[in-house]
């Protein structure tokens, strides 16, 4: 139960004077819930709203003098009212001046009467806003602000600038948030007072006040004092609430699974190839977990091509030695469908029972094999994540295999823990998180790094092209079908955050290529239906058709190792993190590969400097702290948004070390006061509530 304490910040939108149902689903789609938060928006959203830069208008300049295109205030005195002659679509305007020179202000369709009260002739004011030079005059057309010299304290000297959205304005916000801040009860401080004082930060309270009612002009690109403290607030919730998960899920102790290295044994005797030293110690690793009393939480991090579902292979085997079944999850179906694929001849050489399982199987098919799992006579369930939503009933479940999951957070690790008590967890990860965002996302978990590919493996060749020369590319993409049956990968424009649009793209490129190469060319998208994709894939994958023409569903995890070439047009278009999953998905066999970046100038520099990257290097690590540095955590974690996503305050680029520090003051409060139960374990639970991580708070052991 949420402390009353914060029930005034936990209020709906609604009850801020001004709002209504008009604007109520507007601010909501704009302020969003906080963090993981399931609910709809209330009123701590919108302090959570923080202005993201300051005008300063402090600055009062001479006509004459003022910078032409810059924000001033003006103090000056109102000469003359021209208003729009009749007929005339020219400007209202209005002839003021200071001792240094005239100047126009101007207005279109503005009202006469209301335009003569805020400048009375004869009368000083004060008018901040943009000047420009129009025709020789020196003009400023409809000022941000105007108020009489009298009222000079009513113009806001700093102002702070919000993101907007249509109907929902910048003053109307800034109007919210003050109502907003005389809600904010008096909360006790969570955050030790000497570390507080020692970094020069504000409370809490005084952080969401300066930062909406800032005194004081920005003066450097760095956060300020109040957004760090509050980006420190989120990131002690986070790592709190991470080190509860941990300890509700490690604490469990499960019976030791003891493998007896039969399986394993046969696995490796039909291997077609020896394992990576990288895949050898992550499979000890999980076999270690395994073997011991507390519950496996695990990732495994490897950048495509590392090999990853071999790990998940030979943890699956020891954990089915043991007695126990496994359950393997993908994000997709595709996926799903090709990890059963990828995995069966090797299971069954082994004597392992795979199933697959997804939302595609209905009616009979469908029961029969949930009957089989049931009844322990299915070893691996393949499937997407929807597995454990489901009804799926095990006989019993000891591993859960969760693959390529970008963002794990607390909500899907307790969905998981919840289904079985003692189910040891192994999670793998395509994207090379840096260290600092491992800490954000997975706290403490234990991991392993594939750092090394398969052997045998040729880099591949990356080129970036411009769109115009796509008729060349054409041109050598013939002719490396027909002299080496080259498989192709081509990849179409993200064209906007719309599937149908990017699908409309797709579609082009398919019947433009088919023009060129008949059916030579298959073409797979989000939309279609799975019993599509597979044929489509498996074509491709037979080698009837040669190019695949795909939309970004191919992004993750799709084997075809003998594809050698990768098209990606617009390639601007894509982050790095993208751009590299989708390279990965050729130079998976011992032929050479290609990648051909096609993009449409002219490039911005972050664009160029992307493009760059990838064809400097393949090291996915490289690539994941260049991409940190451009772009911030956002798109490194697949998302198009800047910043990180489920935080509001912190910024990778700048909050790195926090988050160490986060994570050390977590886990000394937990083991100081595991039960939150003194003054600042009370305040402690305010901050996670606060920050939208709720869950945390009920794994709070009692007393
Ligand atoms: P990812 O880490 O991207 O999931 P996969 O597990 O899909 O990588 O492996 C990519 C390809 O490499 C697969 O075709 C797989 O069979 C092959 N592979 C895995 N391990 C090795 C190895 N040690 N030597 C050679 N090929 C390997
Ligand atoms: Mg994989």
């Amino acid at each position: 139960m949420r402390p009353d304490l914060l029930n005034p910040l936990f209020q709906p939108l609604t009850s801020l004077p001004g709002v209504g149902p008009r604007t109520a689903p507007k601010l909501e789609k704009l302020v969003g819930p906080a963090g993981e938060a399931a609910r709809g928006a209330v009123v701590l959203d919108l302090l959570f709203h923080i202005p993201t830069g300051l005008i300063d208008r402090s600055h009062e300049a001479l006509v004459e003098s003022a910078p032409e295109g810059a924000i001033v205030t003006l103090r000056v005195h109102v000469d003359r009212h021209r208003p729009t002659p009749p007929q005339s679509r020219a400007p209202y305007r209005i002839s003021v001046h200071d001792e240094s020179g005239e100047l126009t202000i101007t207005y279109f369709r503005a009202d006469k009467g209301w335009l003569e009260k805020l400048y009375p002739l004869g009368e000083t004011v004060l008018v901040s806003g943009r000047v420009e030079r129009f025709n020789g005059t020196l003009q400023m057309s409809h000022p941000d602000h105007v108020v009489l010299e009298a009222e000079a304290d009513k113009l806001p000297r700093i102002e702070p600038v919000y993101p907007m959205t249509e109907g929902v304005g910048g003053r109307l916000i800034a109007r919210l948030a003050d109502a907003a801040l005389s809600r904010l009860p008096s909360l006790p401080e969570w955050l030790d007072e000497a570390h507080r004082r020692r970094e020069g930060w504000p409370t809490f309270a005084e952080a969401l006040r300066h930062l909406h009612k800032p005194e004081e002009p920005d003066t450097t690109d760095q956060p300020s004092p109040a957004l760090t403290r509050l980006a420190y607030d989120e990131l002690l919730a986070n790592q709190l609430a991470l080190a509860l998960v941990r300890r509700q899920l490690k604490g469990v102790t499960s019976r030791p699974r003891l493998p007896t290295g039969d399986i394993a044994r046969r696995l490796r005797a039909a291997l077609p190839f020896h394992l990576t030293a990288s895949q050898e110690s992550a499979i000890a690793d999980a076999v270690a977990d395994l073997s011991a009393p507390s519950r496996m939480v695990r990732l495994i991090q490897g950048d495509v091509g590392s090999g990853k579902t071999m790990v998940a292979l030979f943890a699956a085997a020891a954990a089915v030695e043991a007695g126990g079944q496994v359950a393997v999850m993908a994000p997709t179906e595709l996926l799903a469908r090709q990890h059963a694929r990828s995995m069966s001849g090797l299971a069954e050489a082994a004597g392992l029972r795979l199933a697959l399982l997804t939302g595609a199987d209905k009616g009979k098919g469908r029961r029969e094999t949930l009957e089989r799992i049931a009844a322990g006579d299915v070893d691996i369930v393949v499937g997407t994540h929807a597995l454990f939503q489901s009804t799926v009933e095990f006989s019993n479940l000891t591993l859960a295999v969760v693959d390529e999951q970008h963002r794990f957070g607390v909500h899907q690790r307790l969905a998981l823990s919840a289904k079985g008590s003692t189910t040891d967890l192994l999670v793998m990860t395509a994207t090379p998180i840096p260290r600092t965002l491992m800490l954000a996302y997975f706290g403490d978990m234990d991991v392993s790094r594939l750092t090394e590919k398969p052997a045998g493996r040729k880099p591949i060749a990356t080129v970036t092209v411009p769109q115009e020369r796509i008729g060349e590319i054409v041109g050598r993409i013939g002719s490396a079908i027909r002299l080496e049956g080259a498989k192709v990968y081509w990849v179409c424009p993200l064209v906007e955050e719309s599937e149908s649009i990017d699908l409309a793209a797709a579609e082009e490129r398919y019947a433009d290529l088919r023009q060129h190469f008949g059916d030579d060319v298959a073409l797979v998208h989000g939309r279609m239906k799975a019993a599509e994709k597979d044929a489509a894939m498996a074509r491709f994958k037979a080698g009837e058709a040669h190019i695949l023409v795909a939309t970004t569903v191919i992004e993750v995890g799709v084997d075809v190792p003998d594809a050698t070439i990768m098209v990606i047009e617009h390639a601007e278009r894509f982050g790095l993190a993208q751009l590299h999953q989708l390279r990965g998905r050729v130079g998976r066999g011992d032929k050479s590969s290609a990648c051909v970046l096609l993009y449409k100038g002219p490039l911005g520099e972050t664009a160029k400097a992307r493009l760059n990257v990838m064809r400097d290097t393949e090291d996915g690590f490289r690539i994941a702290e260049e991409d940190l540095k451009l772009r911030g955590g956002g798109e490194l974690l697949g998302t198009r948004q800047s910043g990180m996503p489920g935080f509001r305050f912190v910024r990778a680029e700048h909050h790195g070390a926090l988050m160490e520090t986060a994570r050390d003051d977590a886990a000394l409060l937990l083991a100081r006061d595991a039960g939150l139960a003194g003054p600042r374990g009370e305040a402690l639970r305010l901050l996670l509530y606060l920050f939208g991580r709720d869950e945390a708070v009920r794994l709070i052991r009692a007393g």
